[in-house]
Protein backbone atom coordinates (compact mmCIF):
# COMPACT_ATOMS: atom_id res chain seq x y z
CA UNK A 1 0.00 0.00 0.00
CA UNK A 2 1.23 3.63 -1.02
CA UNK A 3 1.74 6.04 1.70
CA UNK A 4 -1.70 7.28 2.77
CA UNK A 5 -1.14 10.86 2.08
CA UNK A 6 -2.74 12.34 -1.01
CA UNK A 7 -4.56 15.75 -2.21
CA UNK A 8 -7.63 16.04 -3.81
CA UNK A 9 -8.46 18.86 -6.44
CA UNK A 10 -12.56 19.54 -6.36
CA UNK A 11 -13.69 20.73 -9.64
CA UNK A 12 -17.04 21.36 -8.53
CA UNK A 13 -15.34 24.01 -6.15
CA UNK A 14 -13.01 25.41 -8.58
CA UNK A 15 -16.20 25.94 -11.10
CA UNK A 16 -18.47 27.14 -7.89
CA UNK A 17 -15.85 30.05 -6.89
CA UNK A 18 -15.38 31.34 -10.25
CA UNK A 19 -19.13 31.65 -10.37
CA UNK A 20 -18.59 33.60 -7.28
CA UNK A 21 -16.86 35.80 -8.84
CA UNK A 22 -18.97 36.52 -11.60
CA UNK A 23 -21.70 37.44 -9.41
CA UNK A 24 -19.67 39.81 -7.44
CA UNK A 25 -18.86 41.81 -10.60
CA UNK A 26 -21.60 40.52 -13.41
CA UNK A 27 -20.39 42.88 -15.96
CA UNK A 28 -16.53 42.22 -15.82
CA UNK A 29 -15.03 39.64 -17.73
CA UNK A 30 -13.44 37.31 -16.12
CA UNK A 31 -9.73 36.02 -16.04
CA UNK A 32 -8.97 32.95 -14.72
CA UNK A 33 -5.06 33.29 -13.07
CA UNK A 34 -3.69 29.63 -13.71
CA UNK A 35 -0.06 30.80 -12.96
CA UNK A 36 2.08 28.52 -10.95
CA UNK A 37 0.43 25.43 -12.18
CA UNK A 38 -2.67 26.74 -11.10
CA UNK A 39 -1.81 28.10 -7.57
CA UNK A 40 -0.08 24.23 -7.04
CA UNK A 41 -3.94 22.74 -8.42
CA UNK A 42 -2.79 21.73 -12.02
CA UNK A 43 -3.11 23.65 -15.12
CA UNK A 44 -4.30 20.28 -16.71
CA UNK A 45 -6.67 19.61 -13.48
CA UNK A 46 -8.17 22.81 -13.59
CA UNK A 47 -9.32 23.73 -17.04
CA UNK A 48 -12.16 22.07 -17.24
CA UNK A 49 -13.79 23.32 -14.23
CA UNK A 50 -12.21 27.07 -15.12
CA UNK A 51 -13.29 27.20 -18.46
CA UNK A 52 -16.28 29.17 -17.91
CA UNK A 53 -13.50 32.11 -17.92
CA UNK A 54 -13.41 34.36 -20.24
CA UNK A 55 -9.74 33.25 -20.35
CA UNK A 56 -6.58 32.62 -18.43
CA UNK A 57 -3.80 34.45 -17.65
CA UNK A 58 -0.54 33.09 -16.46
CA UNK A 59 3.26 34.09 -16.73
CA UNK A 60 4.89 31.38 -18.02
CA UNK A 61 5.65 30.53 -21.75
CA UNK A 62 5.43 26.71 -21.36
CA UNK A 63 1.93 27.29 -19.53
CA UNK A 64 0.39 28.90 -22.37
CA UNK A 65 1.40 26.11 -24.02
CA UNK A 66 -0.21 23.72 -21.93
CA UNK A 67 -3.26 25.72 -22.11
CA UNK A 68 -3.37 25.72 -25.76
CA UNK A 69 -2.99 22.21 -26.55
CA UNK A 70 -6.14 21.41 -24.07
CA UNK A 71 -7.71 22.90 -26.67
CA UNK A 72 -8.29 26.54 -25.09
CA UNK A 73 -8.56 29.02 -28.56
CA UNK A 74 -9.91 32.08 -26.33
CA UNK A 75 -7.60 34.74 -24.51
CA UNK A 76 -4.49 34.27 -22.67
CA UNK A 77 -3.13 37.10 -21.24
CA UNK A 78 0.93 36.87 -20.29
CA UNK A 79 0.87 38.93 -17.10
CA UNK A 80 4.73 39.85 -17.24
CA UNK A 81 4.81 39.86 -20.93
CA UNK A 82 7.75 38.83 -22.56
CA UNK A 83 10.75 38.10 -21.26
CA UNK A 84 13.18 38.29 -24.44
CA UNK A 85 12.24 39.24 -28.42
CA UNK A 86 11.60 35.88 -29.51
CA UNK A 87 9.40 35.49 -27.15
CA UNK A 88 6.93 37.41 -29.51
CA UNK A 89 7.13 34.42 -32.08
CA UNK A 90 4.91 32.17 -29.82
CA UNK A 91 2.62 35.31 -28.88
CA UNK A 92 2.20 35.32 -32.95
CA UNK A 93 2.18 31.57 -33.28
CA UNK A 94 -0.18 30.85 -29.93
CA UNK A 95 -1.92 33.84 -30.38
CA UNK A 96 -1.46 35.43 -26.64
CA UNK A 97 -2.45 38.62 -25.38
CA UNK A 98 0.73 39.89 -23.90
CA UNK A 99 1.37 42.59 -20.97
CA UNK A 100 4.04 45.84 -21.50
CA UNK A 101 5.33 47.09 -18.71
CA UNK A 102 8.66 48.47 -19.94
CA UNK A 103 9.97 50.15 -22.43
CA UNK A 104 12.27 47.58 -24.33
CA UNK A 105 8.83 45.11 -24.79
CA UNK A 106 8.43 48.30 -27.09
CA UNK A 107 11.37 47.94 -29.12
CA UNK A 108 11.08 44.45 -29.36
CA UNK A 109 7.35 44.64 -30.77
CA UNK A 110 8.32 47.59 -32.62
CA UNK A 111 10.98 44.78 -34.22
CA UNK A 112 9.01 42.14 -34.64
CA UNK A 113 7.89 40.68 -37.91
CA UNK A 114 4.15 39.43 -37.84
CA UNK A 115 1.24 39.16 -40.07
CA UNK A 116 -1.63 39.24 -37.09
CA UNK A 117 -1.15 42.45 -34.66
CA UNK A 118 -1.05 41.91 -30.71
CA UNK A 119 -3.49 42.71 -28.39
CA UNK A 120 -1.33 44.02 -25.66
CA UNK A 121 -1.96 45.14 -22.17
CA UNK A 122 0.03 48.27 -20.85
CA UNK A 123 0.89 48.18 -17.29
CA UNK A 124 0.84 51.17 -14.88
CA UNK A 125 3.09 51.26 -12.11
CA UNK A 126 -0.04 52.81 -10.19
CA UNK A 127 1.96 52.71 -6.43
CA UNK A 128 2.86 49.04 -5.97
CA UNK A 129 6.38 49.43 -7.91
CA UNK A 130 6.58 46.34 -8.94
CA UNK A 131 5.82 46.16 -12.63
CA UNK A 132 4.97 48.80 -15.07
CA UNK A 133 4.74 52.78 -16.43
CA UNK A 134 4.62 55.21 -13.97
CA UNK A 135 1.33 57.89 -14.47
CA UNK A 136 3.89 60.33 -16.26
CA UNK A 137 5.62 57.50 -18.79
CA UNK A 138 2.13 56.04 -19.56
CA UNK A 139 0.70 58.03 -22.22
CA UNK A 140 3.62 58.21 -24.23
CA UNK A 141 4.38 54.36 -23.75
CA UNK A 142 0.56 54.53 -24.81
CA UNK A 143 1.10 56.33 -27.75
CA UNK A 144 4.44 54.50 -28.61
CA UNK A 145 2.53 51.48 -28.99
CA UNK A 146 -0.76 52.92 -30.33
CA UNK A 147 1.80 53.62 -33.51
CA UNK A 148 3.22 50.39 -34.05
CA UNK A 149 1.45 48.58 -37.08
CA UNK A 150 2.42 44.91 -34.69
CA UNK A 151 -0.20 46.34 -31.85
CA UNK A 152 -3.82 45.53 -32.77
CA UNK A 153 -5.93 46.79 -29.51
CA UNK A 154 -4.45 48.73 -26.09
CA UNK A 155 -6.26 47.49 -22.67
CA UNK A 156 -4.97 49.30 -19.75
CA UNK A 157 -3.81 47.74 -16.61
CA UNK A 158 -2.46 48.59 -13.08
CA UNK A 159 -2.22 46.01 -9.94
CA UNK A 160 -3.37 46.59 -6.44
CA UNK A 161 -1.28 46.52 -3.67
CA UNK A 162 -3.54 47.04 -0.25
CA UNK A 163 -7.09 45.74 -2.22
CA UNK A 164 -7.16 42.79 0.67
CA UNK A 165 -6.69 45.59 3.89
CA UNK A 166 -7.77 48.63 5.21
CA UNK A 167 -5.47 51.05 3.30
CA UNK A 168 -7.51 49.73 0.00
CA UNK A 169 -7.29 50.96 -3.90
CA UNK A 170 -8.56 54.66 -3.61
CA UNK A 171 -5.26 56.09 -3.95
CA UNK A 172 -4.34 54.00 -6.85
CA UNK A 173 -7.57 54.06 -8.67
CA UNK A 174 -7.06 57.47 -8.51
CA UNK A 175 -3.55 57.55 -10.16
CA UNK A 176 -4.65 55.61 -12.94
CA UNK A 177 -8.02 57.27 -13.40
CA UNK A 178 -6.13 60.34 -13.93
CA UNK A 179 -3.38 58.85 -16.30
CA UNK A 180 -5.81 57.42 -18.63
CA UNK A 181 -8.95 60.07 -17.67
CA UNK A 182 -9.12 60.64 -22.02
CA UNK A 183 -7.75 57.09 -23.15
CA UNK A 184 -9.54 54.64 -25.05
CA UNK A 185 -9.60 50.21 -23.86
CA UNK A 186 -10.80 48.41 -21.62
CA UNK A 187 -9.80 48.32 -18.06
CA UNK A 188 -8.08 45.63 -16.12
CA UNK A 189 -7.83 46.16 -12.83
CA UNK A 190 -9.24 44.12 -9.75
CA UNK A 191 -7.51 40.98 -8.72
CA UNK A 192 -9.43 38.39 -6.51
CA UNK A 193 -9.44 40.86 -3.04
CA UNK A 194 -10.70 43.87 -4.99
CA UNK A 195 -13.39 41.84 -6.91
CA UNK A 196 -14.35 40.51 -3.24
CA UNK A 197 -13.84 43.64 -1.30
CA UNK A 198 -14.75 46.69 -3.96
CA UNK A 199 -16.79 45.22 -6.43
CA UNK A 200 -18.32 48.55 -7.60
CA UNK A 201 -14.92 49.35 -9.21
CA UNK A 202 -14.96 49.31 -12.69
CA UNK A 203 -12.64 46.43 -14.06
CA UNK A 204 -14.00 45.57 -17.48
CA UNK A 205 -11.43 42.55 -17.02
CA UNK A 206 -10.96 41.18 -13.50
CA UNK A 207 -8.19 38.63 -12.67
CA UNK A 208 -9.20 36.16 -10.41
CA UNK A 209 -6.78 34.09 -8.62
CA UNK A 210 -6.85 32.81 -5.39
CA UNK A 211 -10.32 33.13 -4.83
CA UNK A 212 -10.97 30.49 -7.63
CA UNK A 213 -9.13 28.10 -5.28
CA UNK A 214 -10.81 28.83 -2.27
CA UNK A 215 -8.51 30.72 -0.14
CA UNK A 216 -9.95 34.43 1.48
CA UNK A 217 -7.64 36.79 0.12
CA UNK A 218 -8.32 38.91 3.25
CA UNK A 219 -8.19 36.05 5.80
CA UNK A 220 -8.43 36.68 9.18
CA UNK A 221 -11.02 39.57 8.14
CA UNK A 222 -12.67 37.83 6.39
CA UNK A 223 -12.93 33.71 5.81
CA UNK A 224 -14.10 31.57 3.12
CA UNK A 225 -17.62 30.90 4.93
CA UNK A 226 -18.02 34.64 5.01
CA UNK A 227 -17.15 35.74 0.94
CA UNK A 228 -19.13 31.90 -0.20
CA UNK A 229 -15.62 30.36 -1.38
CA UNK A 230 -15.05 26.32 -1.32
CA UNK A 231 -11.76 24.87 -0.40
CA UNK A 232 -10.51 23.68 -4.54
CA UNK A 233 -7.78 21.38 -2.16
CA UNK A 234 -7.86 18.83 -0.01
CA UNK A 235 -4.96 17.58 1.88
CA UNK A 236 -5.20 14.97 3.88
CA UNK A 237 -3.62 11.40 4.95
CA UNK A 238 -4.08 8.76 7.65
CA UNK A 239 -2.77 8.12 11.13
CA UNK A 240 -0.16 5.76 11.68
CA UNK A 241 0.26 5.54 15.12
CA UNK A 242 -0.29 6.39 18.30
CA UNK A 243 0.99 7.10 21.61
CA UNK A 244 -0.09 7.24 24.92
CA UNK A 245 1.55 10.27 26.89
CA UNK A 246 2.08 10.37 30.42
CA UNK A 247 2.88 13.96 32.05
CA UNK A 248 6.12 14.98 31.70
CA UNK A 249 6.93 13.37 28.26
CA UNK A 250 8.10 15.20 25.47
CA UNK A 251 6.85 14.74 21.40
CA UNK A 252 9.32 15.13 18.47
CA UNK A 253 12.39 16.87 17.80
CA UNK A 254 13.46 19.45 20.28
CA UNK A 255 11.04 18.17 22.94
CA UNK A 256 8.83 21.34 22.06
CA UNK A 257 5.67 19.99 23.36
CA UNK A 258 5.39 18.75 26.71
CA UNK A 259 2.40 16.77 27.85
CA UNK A 260 0.86 18.23 30.95
CA UNK A 261 -1.46 15.71 31.65
CA UNK A 262 -1.88 12.01 30.31
CA UNK A 263 -3.02 12.41 26.69
CA UNK A 264 -3.20 10.69 23.43
CA UNK A 265 -1.40 11.69 20.62
CA UNK A 266 -1.36 10.15 16.61
CA UNK A 267 1.04 10.04 14.43
CA UNK A 268 0.04 11.49 10.51
CA UNK A 269 1.43 11.20 7.69
CA UNK A 270 2.37 14.04 6.53
CA UNK A 271 5.64 16.52 6.59
CA UNK A 272 7.43 19.15 5.72
CA UNK A 273 8.72 17.44 2.53
CA UNK A 274 5.02 16.44 1.89
CA UNK A 275 4.77 20.84 1.41
CA UNK A 276 2.86 21.05 4.92
CA UNK A 277 4.72 23.99 6.85
CA UNK A 278 7.34 23.80 9.46
CA UNK A 279 6.31 26.69 10.61
CA UNK A 280 3.12 25.44 12.11
CA UNK A 281 3.68 25.23 15.69
CA UNK A 282 1.85 23.26 18.22
CA UNK A 283 -2.23 24.12 18.40
CA UNK A 284 -2.48 24.47 14.57
CA UNK A 285 -5.90 23.24 13.28
CA UNK A 286 -5.84 19.85 11.91
CA UNK A 287 -9.30 17.36 11.46
CA UNK A 288 -8.88 14.04 12.13
CA UNK A 289 -12.15 11.65 11.45
CA UNK A 290 -13.87 15.20 10.61
CA UNK A 291 -13.26 16.36 14.41
CA UNK A 292 -11.15 19.60 14.62
CA UNK A 293 -7.95 18.58 16.67
CA UNK A 294 -4.89 20.40 16.90
CA UNK A 295 -0.85 19.73 16.81
CA UNK A 296 1.51 19.41 19.21
CA UNK A 297 5.38 19.68 18.87
CA UNK A 298 7.42 20.50 15.51
CA UNK A 299 6.20 18.80 12.21
CA UNK A 300 9.11 16.49 10.89
CA UNK A 301 10.09 15.74 7.50
CA UNK A 302 7.49 12.79 7.22
CA UNK A 303 5.38 13.25 10.09
CA UNK A 304 3.58 15.59 12.75
CA UNK A 305 1.80 14.40 15.87
CA UNK A 306 -1.93 15.68 16.68
CA UNK A 307 -3.51 15.52 20.02
CA UNK A 308 -6.43 13.53 19.91
CA UNK A 309 -8.25 14.53 23.28
CA UNK A 310 -11.04 15.68 21.20
CA UNK A 311 -11.41 12.07 19.57
CA UNK A 312 -10.88 9.15 21.43
CA UNK A 313 -12.03 6.54 19.11
CA UNK A 314 -9.07 7.35 16.92
CA UNK A 315 -6.66 4.97 15.70
CA UNK A 316 -4.41 4.15 13.07
CA UNK A 317 -5.69 4.63 9.80
CA UNK A 318 -8.29 7.42 10.85
CA UNK A 319 -8.55 9.87 8.23
CA UNK A 320 -6.77 13.13 8.81
CA UNK A 321 -7.34 15.99 6.59
CA UNK A 322 -4.41 19.10 6.83
CA UNK A 323 -6.44 21.46 4.85
CA UNK A 324 -9.55 21.48 2.76
CA UNK A 325 -12.60 18.78 2.58
CA UNK A 326 -12.90 16.53 5.87
CA UNK A 327 -15.61 13.62 6.04
CA UNK A 328 -18.76 14.20 6.71
CA UNK A 329 -19.49 17.90 5.63
CA UNK A 330 -16.24 19.48 7.76
CA UNK A 331 -14.18 21.79 6.28
CA UNK A 332 -10.63 23.10 7.64
CA UNK A 333 -9.54 26.28 5.70
CA UNK A 334 -5.78 26.20 3.95
CA UNK A 335 -6.18 29.73 5.84
CA UNK A 336 -6.24 28.99 9.34
CA UNK A 337 -3.43 26.55 8.90
CA UNK A 338 -1.43 29.12 6.68
CA UNK A 339 -1.99 31.72 9.30
CA UNK A 340 -0.83 29.01 11.97
CA UNK A 341 2.48 29.07 10.42
CA UNK A 342 2.99 32.56 9.89
CA UNK A 343 1.95 32.43 6.06
CA UNK A 344 -0.71 32.73 3.37
CA UNK A 345 -3.21 30.13 1.99
CA UNK A 346 -1.19 30.80 -1.75
CA UNK A 347 1.96 29.79 -0.59
CA UNK A 348 0.84 26.66 0.93
CA UNK A 349 -1.43 25.50 -2.31
CA UNK A 350 1.92 26.68 -4.52
CA UNK A 351 4.28 24.41 -2.43
CA UNK A 352 2.54 21.23 -2.63
CA UNK A 353 5.36 19.10 -3.01
CA UNK A 354 5.95 17.04 -5.70
CA UNK A 355 6.01 13.27 -3.91
CA UNK A 356 2.20 14.05 -3.14
CA UNK A 357 -0.04 12.19 -5.66
CA UNK A 358 -2.66 14.79 -6.82
CA UNK A 359 -6.08 13.38 -7.32
CA UNK A 360 -9.01 14.99 -8.66
CA UNK A 361 -12.13 14.41 -6.67
C1 LIG B 1 -1.28 36.74 -9.52
C2 LIG B 1 -1.89 37.95 -10.09
C3 LIG B 1 -3.27 38.18 -9.95
C4 LIG B 1 -4.16 37.29 -9.13
O1 LIG B 1 -4.08 37.67 -7.78
P1 LIG B 1 -5.02 37.00 -6.69
O2 LIG B 1 -4.72 37.75 -5.44
O3 LIG B 1 -4.58 35.57 -6.60
O4 LIG B 1 -6.40 37.13 -7.18
C5 LIG B 1 -3.81 39.29 -10.57
N1 LIG B 1 -3.03 40.13 -11.29
C6 LIG B 1 -1.71 39.95 -11.43
C7 LIG B 1 -0.91 40.92 -12.21
C8 LIG B 1 -1.09 38.87 -10.84
O5 LIG B 1 0.22 38.68 -10.98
Amino acid sequence: MPRPIEALIHPDALAHNLARARAAMPDARVWAVVKANAYGHGIERTFEPLRAADGFALLDLAEAERIRALGWRGPVLLLEGVFEPRDLELCSRLNLWHVVHHEAQIDWLAAHKTHQPHRVFLKMNSGMNRLGFTPTAYRSAWARLNALPQVDEISLMTHFSDADAPAGIAHQVAAFETATRDLPGERSLSNSAATLRHPGQRSDWLRAGILCYGSAPDFPEHDIAHWGLQPAMTLRSRLIATQALQPGDTVGYGSRYVAEQAMRIGIVACGYADGYPRHAGSGTPVLVAGVRCTTVGRVSMDMLAVDLRPVPAAQPGSEVTLWGRGPHGSVLAIDEVAQAAGTIGYELMCALAPRVPVHLA
